[in-house]
């Protein structure tokens, strides 16, 4: 049996019917049982025990306990934790350790959260499947021949197998909402700036985020308080006052806007687009008003996303050369056969494209035409969904338009996999909070389904309120 939700776990605590050591041991047991998933790349089995028992000690002896006593989380494998290998699912980073731990994981470590281990991702959050991973493909536990989505695939499957409660993912384009979404659980993006980025390994500096994986739109809420806010180490992180997430409430009705165009689209899973359809009529009937908008610029969505997420990738990843940190090439002799082989050999195939891809749309002479076009797409995609959100307090949308397909059907095709990210990249290019809603499974089949809401910026107090109504 598994508590699902932090309350229902402290509550259990609380009443001596669990002892944080016996819950980290279930916890072990489960991820013991569900190897062939491939979720961790790391159990941190030894240090959350010795967390669990110094936590009981601390309970007995009747002294307080932080907000997260006895919660028990798995990190993406791109958050630093000091001391412990980060390695963003990447050859080119397999004996890294880090010297600091990330602002976000630190703060939840402060409220006696345990880590249980690091999940496996797309290597540097590159993908949409997990299967562009150094450590190979996770596995979705509803169907395990199928994939789980990514990047964070192995944090969305850590919390659907039921090995901790709470998964700390990041998304650059969706990375939180579609493997939340495949695999039947919450997944949440704040707002651009909403958590510090420091400690979370660079992809698309403009676009990163860190999330949040759950069961319960609760925990994601308490989780959030806590992380939330001003950090000195990330400018990027304003001085906004944090609500308190885990007491937002949502009353009276609200306006939801959706686009049409989306639900008819005939590219778009059936499945999908019923779901979309029962989720905006059940608000509907729940007395909310929903409204038709339109959007112009859909086929411009993931071009602009690839171009500018591509230029920024190929600048942050250019640290991983052989010399600084992480793998040298054994073979090279000169300066720039060790640049070249060990970054040919250490990144995947995944990884050295999009390198390519971004060297490519920022080298002069096309700059204009591809880097700095695509800036002003974006500010024009950020503006209209922005308008349409000025006059509405949500908008509806399917998070993915395809169900989680069997593994390896797409590996050979980039561009598949690019396109089905149209839905989640919005709300990353417009540095919008987005939560991905589970909706059960699809009517004939087995798979989960679900779909997102969108809210302006840094509105979340109202997303995540409407969320747990
Ligand atoms: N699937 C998208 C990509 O490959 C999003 C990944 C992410 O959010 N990290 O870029």
């Amino acid at each position: 049996m598994f508590y699902t939700s932090i309350a229902e776990t402290q509550t259990a605590l609380a009443a001596g019917e669990i002892t944080t050591v016996k819950l980290v041991e279930r916890y072990l047991a489960s991820i013991g049982d569900q190897r062939y998933l491939n979720i961790y790349v790391e159990v941190f089995a030894d240090e959350a025990l010795d967390l669990a028992r110094e936590q009981d000690g601390r309970r007995s002896a009747g002294e307080k306990l932080g907000k997260l006593a006895g919660v028990i989380i798995s990190i993406k494998d791109v958050i630093c934790y000091a001391g412990h290998i980060v390695s963003a699912g990447s050859a080119i980073l397999e004996d890294f350790e880090s010297p600091y731990t990330a602002t976000a994981l630190q703060r939840l470590l402060d409220e006696d959260a345990i880590i249980i281990g690091r999940t496996n991702c797309d290597e540097f959050a590159m993908g949409s499947a997990n299967e562009n991973s150094h450590y190979g493909p996770t596995r979705n536990a509803a169907d395990p021949a199928r994939v789980p989505g990514g990047s964070s695939g192995g944090a969305a499957v850590s919390v659907q197998a039921n090995t901790c409660l709470l998964a700390v993912g990041s998304s650059t384009g969706g990375s939180v909402r579609q493997p939340a979404s495949f695999c039947g659980i919450y997944g949440f993006k704040p707002t651009y700036g909403r958590i510090s980025r420091h400690g979370l390994i660079a992809y698309g500096s403009s676009f990163d985020q860190i999330g949040l994986l759950a069961r319960d739109p609760a925990d994601i809420a308490l989780g959030l308080e806590i992380i939330a806010g001003a950090d000195s180490f990330d400018a990027t992180a304003p001085n906004k006052e944090v609500p308190a997430y885990s007491q937002s409430t949502s009353t009276g009705p609200k306006r939801i806007a959706y686009f049409p165009e989306v639900l008819e689209n005939e590219s778009v899973d059936p499945a999908i687009r019923q779901t979309t359809a029962d989720a905006l009529d059940r608000l509907r009937e729940a007395g909310h008003s929903v409204h038709p908008v339109t959007f112009d610029y859909f086929d411009y969505v993931v071009p602009t996303y690839y171009v500018l997420t591509t230029a920024e990738a190929s600048s942050n990843l250019s640290r991983y050369d052989g010399m600084r940190y992480g793998y040298r090439s054994s073979e090279a002799e000169t300066l720039e056969e060790t640049y070249k082989q060990s970054r040919s050999e250490g990144f995947g195939p995944e990884v050295q494209r999009r390198i390519l891809l971004g060297t490519f749309v920022l080298s002069s002479g096309y700059y204009d035409a591809f880097y700095g076009k695509a800036q002003r797409a974006r500010r024009v995609i950020q503006e209209q969904l922005r308008a349409i959100l000025s006059e509405h307090d949500f908008i509806l949308m399917p998070v993915s338009p395809s169900q989680p397909w069997p593994v390896g059907d797409q590996i050979d095709d980039p561009v598949a996999n690019y396109l089905a990210d149209i839905y989640t990249v919005l709300a990353n290019l417009a540095g919008l909070p987005a939560i991905a809603i589970p909706a059960g499974t699809e009517p004939d089949g087995h798979l989960p389904v679900g779909y997102q809401l969108m809210a302006d910026l840094w509105k979340e107090e109202e997303l995540l309120g409407f969320v747990r109504r």
